[in-house]
């Protein structure tokens, strides 16, 4: 809040100053040693300007990996990124030396994937135009963009850990638009009219097994589908689903949301066996399988557990994904009075909150990165905490410790620090000589196999055979798993011939697409939460979905950030620029922005200004003193006639 209103405060000031500043010139109200000082000065500035400082072609300017700009100033003062400007021209409008000059469209239009809450979604969700039909109160529009890249918009609108919000350039003036919470809205009011614009491409004679029935397979089964090849899955637990069935609660995720979702894959041709245990992918090629897809997630790996600190298999940890699926035959005697759970994603925070759910007196998480790292939602981390877990931030397993066999606790180390590099891969320091010891009756561990954050999602095991999702990336969330599923359907489709093209249009054209260049309405709508028993006794909050209205009002809230202004040409001229900084302030999606030769340039030019005002102030005082001068002349004058 403190950030808005020092943000608008600077706005209206600026502009009132800006008004007073023109005011005064056309009126002649200014007093005249300041019109001096600005004619003197706009005399020396045009004098001494440059010529004109275009800035450099576009091109990527990359800071440690990552697009900063397209656009710089000679000396790197000012930054330019082409697709963050929207074109609104806020920066040429307040820029009191008109030194910033865009050439751009006047008819807005839509920028596809550019606004940062779609490029922050894994599955890269055209969020912006969902939300705008649900501000026109047309849900089954909306929900039929969700389709347009992934069949679970419901499973998404219950537990996805919305990273867009956090990238949701609204945030910038009060909170950002509650996302996850109109996706929900927009799923729970379809009318299933999607699939009247849903084209199934003719049979290609083609036939993909799918090991694995969870979010990355149930999606590439999907999209398999769409494109024309038969697709079978071959699940080995009783229902389908994967993780979405058995590793989140009922409460998170209502099973009967999670099988209409899955019912509208089996609906458009996929057969899933369940209960089915695959022995071998080369049997299944040899029964006339054109492709395999290995994504059975974590659930399906039977190698034994391997940590990355620990070479041995530790069978004495018991697997995250299995205490959650057999939660209603856990007790808290079977658990012990305390319990550790090792990692930091949804599948650690819901078992966290399972265990303290069913009595366990002391439940310590245990993760390498800071709480609430980005494979666990907001909400996940706040519930467990909630609950009363102990969340342990920059450990990382060392060993089981036991006594006589039977199991006393972990040993941990410490990490001093935690990152990913250019290529994604992690690194972390260890500090070896600080080892730390909890107490436990039960471990619990989420870590898959070797598991290496920033892997992968997908890849080629042997031609015809491909892997995506948990299983070779590690645990992780459910829409980076159906992100994972769409790609790895391109792919195959590719090897069968095709051209692993996956996009297609389902929700209507939009009418009189406009931007909104300053936000409107008010704060965030707030979820109401509703109290629901647990199996073992406790209450736990959930969320209840928007009630129309409150979805309207929260759409209408959305900035638009795809609309533009298409900009073919931007210039800002360091000759005439005062190093004001207005542009920068003004802009609000950070296209415009300071660059590191920002300060040296805005030194020298207040310098040059310093100095002018000195010079200004040496005929200000003879102007000032001219008056005295000419009356004691005239005064010397008389009385020399006088005498
Ligand atoms: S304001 Fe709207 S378009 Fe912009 S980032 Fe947020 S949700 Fe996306
Ligand atoms: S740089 Fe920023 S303020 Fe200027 S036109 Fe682009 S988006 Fe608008």
């Amino acid at each position: 809040m403190g950030g808005r209103i020092e943000q608008f405060g600077s706005q209206v000031s600026l502009q009132i100053d800006n008004v007073l500043y023109v005011a005064s010139i056309i009126s002649g109200t200014r007093s005249f040693k300041y019109r001096l000082k600005y004619f003197v000065e706009e005399t020396y500035m045009a004098k001494t300007k440059a010529p004109a400082d275009k800035m450099e072609p576009a091109e990527e300017i990359k800071q440690d990996g990552k697009v900063v700009s397209t656009k710089r100033t000679a000396g790197s003062e000012f930054f330019w990124t082409q697709s963050r400007c929207t074109g609104c021209n806020r920066c040429a409008s307040i820029c009191p030396v008109d030194a910033i000059k865009l050439d751009r469209d006047k008819t807005p239009t839509k920028r596809v994937g550019t606004a940062p809450c779609t490029r922050a979604c894994p599955a890269g969700l055209d969020i912006p135009r969902y939300v705008r039909f649900v501000a026109e109160g047309n849900a089954p529009a909306a929900t039929a963009v969700m389709r347009e890249k992934i069949p679970f918009p419901s499973v998404c609108g219950y537990v996805c850990f919305h990273p867009c919000e956090l990238e949701c350039q609204r945030q910038k003036f009060d909170e950002p638009i509650a996302i996850r919470a109109l996706k929900r809205y927009a799923a729970e009011n379809d009318d299933g009219s999607w699939k009247n614009n849903l084209k199934i491409a003719p049979s290609t004679g083609k036939k993909v097994a799918i090991i694995g029935s969870g979010p990355a397979g149930l999606t590439s089964a999907y999209f398999l589908t769409l494109l024309g090849h038969e697709a079978t899955i071959f699940e080995s637990m009783e229902y389908a689903g994967g993780k979405m069935f058995y590793s989140i609660p009922e409460h998170q995720l209502p099973k009967d949301i999670l099988n209409k979702e899955i019912k509208a894959i089996t609906d458009l041709g996929v057969t899933i066996h369940t209960s089915c245990q695959v022995q071998s992918v080369q049997t299944l090629l040899k029964q006339g399988y054109d492709s395999v897809l290995l994504s059975t997630g974590v659930l399906g790996l039977d190698e034994g557990l391997l940590l990355p600190c620990d070479e041995t298999v530790e069978s004495d940890l018991m697997q995250g994904s299995d205490f959650l699926k057999n939660i209603k035959s856990s007790t808290k005697e079977s658990l012990g009075d305390k319990v550790v759970i090792i990692g930091g994603g949804s599948e650690a925070y819901n078992s966290a909150f399972a265990a303290k759910s069913l009595g366990v007196s002391e439940v310590h998480l245990v993760c390498s990165r800071h709480a609430g790292s980005k494979e666990a939602s907001p909400e996940e981390v706040d519930r467990a905490i909630d609950a009363g877990v102990t969340v342990h931030p920059s450990l990382d397993f060392a060993k089981l410790v036991r006594l006589d066999g039977k199991i006393e606790g972990v040993e941990l180390f410490r990490i001093r620090s935690y990152g990913y590099d250019k290529e994604n891969k992690l690194h972390y320091e260890i500090i070896n000589d600080t080892r730390r010891f909890i107490a436990a009756d039960t471990v619990i561990t989420t870590v898959t196999p070797n598991e290496k954050p920033g892997a992968d999602y997908l890849s080629v095991v042997q031609p015809g055979v491909f892997a995506a999702g948990d299983g070779i990336s590690g645990a992780r969330s459910v829409i980076e798993a159906m992100a994972a599923g769409r790609s790895v359907a391109g792919l195959i489709d590719k090897y069968l011939g095709g051209e692993g093209n996956l996009d297609e249009t389902l929700a209507p054209p939009e009418k009189n697409i406009k931007p909104l260049n300053e936000p409107k309405g008010q704060n965030r709508s707030q979820v109401e939460l509703s109290l629901v028993k647990q199996a073992g006794g406790d209450k736990v909050e959930i969320e209840k979905t928007l009630s129309p209205e409150a979805a309207k009002k929260e759409a209408q809230r959305c900035l638009r950030c795809d609309i533009v202004h298409q900009v073919h040409d931007y210039s800002l001229d360091t000759s005439s620029c005062t190093y004001c900084g207005r542009c920068v302030d003004a802009c609000y999606w950070d296209a415009i922005t300071s660059g590191y030769g920002y300060e040296a340039a805005a030194k020298k030019r207040k310098a040059e200004i310093t100095a002018l005002e000195e010079k200004n102030g040496v005929y200000n005082y003879a102007i000032r003193i001219l008056p005295v001068a000419i009356g004691l002349m005239i005064i010397a004058a008389a009385v020399a006639k006088l005498f």
